[in-house]
């Protein structure tokens, strides 16, 4: 037993009120907010559109990633460091003594600050994190949502009679790269308008676009009249410093994204320390025999490959129930589809699929390269150019229960292929996993659909569409299991911005 049991028990409970759709907060505070709605996609079959694209991508070099990098200033001493911690607790007194409609008006700036930018941004993803447009601007929506979202649950805030909501002092944001905007982005959003400082320490492959992120949110405080300092970006040459910023003792919110053993290695730094957390995933996608296949085809292969399935999100498992594993039909289907991927750089408007970020290694290039037992390639992944991040994508055959793959976390171009005799058996395979971030279900039978319902074990479901790409507010996004450390609320829903802050009873209430 870990020695984080007993926390890990009392997130629990909280992850259960979260995942019932509980707001966490007090009588009053919670409900439809009348004023939000998503920000829509890019339409690519305007021509318009697609003359804008091809014009982002004239700027995006032909094939090295990380360019974009270069020239970044880091703080690289203990000192530096502290000042900005200290600059943005400063800041912070009159950020949280806002009322949250005022720290809303400020949000609500930066959702339209970052739409000006969506160019730049999805410039930047590309050149950096080889992010395709296709990829790329549904997150730059994303991160429009959030503000807008967050906006709106700030305004409740100040609406709930007989308690006061105190936000957090500090909250230290820690993203990954794979989505070097929208979780930055989102995770900032809710820290602001929960009425916290936020330092932001970017992944140091994805400095430039975090960059650009925030320098949109700079502009809405600006124009607002209000100090940017409250949000600071800072870039850190020194694992020490990394270790410093989410261990240091002013900061009482650590909002992370990333692995499952980086969460516990950071709340092992402070196991005082509230941690928002959503960590690994190894997620599969089931088709019984009553599914429509072709929807199942495409929305198998679009989870499992979109962004080089490096999100922690993806399908990397597809389970095939009775006569759907046994009749071959969908099988070619697959295949077909994942074959005819065309795989590139994001320069390429044609690219479907592009490169892995770091040249593949450890536990990818294991899964890219070595089968286990019983397993077959149906597919199997090529090394298509000398940089090690360019992969055609993988398909595996004959994975069995309990094996390495059916457990692993591979984050990149894989998909392995299981079979079930029956849905318990398909649910079961499921839950034998430690993680359970998303899930999902292709069938069009309505008991099967509530029996997958009622047992399957993740934090967000999805039955007849792909398992990526969350909508804010419409699939608040968080895991169940070793998916999620501390609070499990989850992003883009109600209960978000609870976990900032606490709930204190007002000196003034009736
Ligand atoms: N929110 C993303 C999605 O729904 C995944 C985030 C992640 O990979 O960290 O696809």
């Amino acid at each position: 037993r870990s020695r984080f049991d007993a926390a890990a028990a009392a997130d629990e409970a909280v992850r259960r009120a979260a995942l019932s759709g509980q707001t966490g907060g007090p009588a009053g505070y919670g409900g439809p907010e009348a004023s939000f709605e998503n920000t829509p996609d890019t339409d690519p079959d305007l021509p318009a559109n697609r003359a804008w694209g091809r014009a982002i991508l004239e700027r995006v070099p032909s094939s090295t990633l990380g360019q974009a990098t270069a020239e970044s200033h880091e703080l690289s001493t203990e000192a530096e460091l502290e000042a900005v911690i200290n600059t943005a607790l400063a800041r912070g007194t009159a950020w949280g003594a806002l009322t949250g409609a005022e720290r809303a008006a400020v949000l609500h700036r930066a959702g339209v600050r970052l739409a000006a930018r969506r160019a730049e941004l999805l410039e930047v993803m590309a050149s950096e994190c080889g992010k395709t447009l296709d990829q790329g601007d549904p997150e730059v929506s994303e991160a429009i949502d959030f503000a807008h979202y967050y906006a709106e649950l700030a305004k409740q805030l100040d609406a709930v009679d007989g308690a006061e909501f105190v936000p957090a002092k500090l909250t230290v944001v820690t993203p990954p790269w794979n989505f070097p905007v929208a979780i930055p982005a989102g995770s900032a959003l809710a820290a602001l308008a929960a009425g916290s400082a936020v330092v932001i320490k970017p992944a140091k492959q994805a400095r430039r676009s975090g960059a650009v992120m925030v320098e949109a949110l700079w502009e809405a405080f600006d124009e607002a009249g209000i100090d940017r300092d409250v949000l600071q970006y800072v870039q850190l040459s020194e694992r020490d410093l990394g270790r410093q910023l989410v261990s240091h003792p002013a900061v009482d919110r650590l909002i992370l994204t990333g692995g499952y053993e980086t969460a516990e290695l950071f709340r092992s730094f402070r196991p005082d320390l509230p941690l928002l957390a959503e960590t690994s995933g190894k997620n599969a996608i089931i088709v019984t025999p009553s599914a429509d296949l072709d929807l199942a085809a495409r929305d198998v292969v679009q989870s499992a490959f979109g962004h080089a399935g490096q999100k922690c999100s993806a399908a990397s498992l597809v389970i095939l129930v009775g006569s759907v594993a046994a009749s071959r039909r969908f099988h070619h289907q697959l295949v077909d589809a994942v074959r005819s991927l065309k795989v590139g750089y994001p320069v390429d408007p044609q690219t479907q699929m592009g490169p892995v970020i770091e040249p593949a290694a450890g536990k990818l290039l294991s899964g890219l390269t070595t089968l286990g037992e019983g397993e077959h390639w149906v597919l199997e992944p090529k090394q298509l150019d000398d940089t090690g991040k360019l992969w055609s994508p993988g398909v595996r055959a004959g994975v069995r229960r309990g094996s390495e793959y059916h457990k692993t976390e591979y984050f990149g171009p894989i998909l392995g292929v299981m079979t079930a005799e029956t849905l318990e058996e398909a649910v079961g395979i499921v839950n034998d996993i430690d993680y359970g971030l998303t899930s999902g279900l292709h069938s069009l039978d309505a008991g099967e659909l509530k029996y997958w319902l009622d047992n399957v074990q993740a934090g967000n479901l999805y039955i007849n569409r792909g398992i990526t790409g969350a909508i804010v507010r419409r699939q608040p996004f968080g895991g169940w299991k070793k998916s999620a450390v501390g609070a499990g609320t989850k992003a883009g829903g109600p209960n978000y911005l609870v976990g900032l802050g606490s709930w204190q009873d007002a000196p003034f209430a009736a």
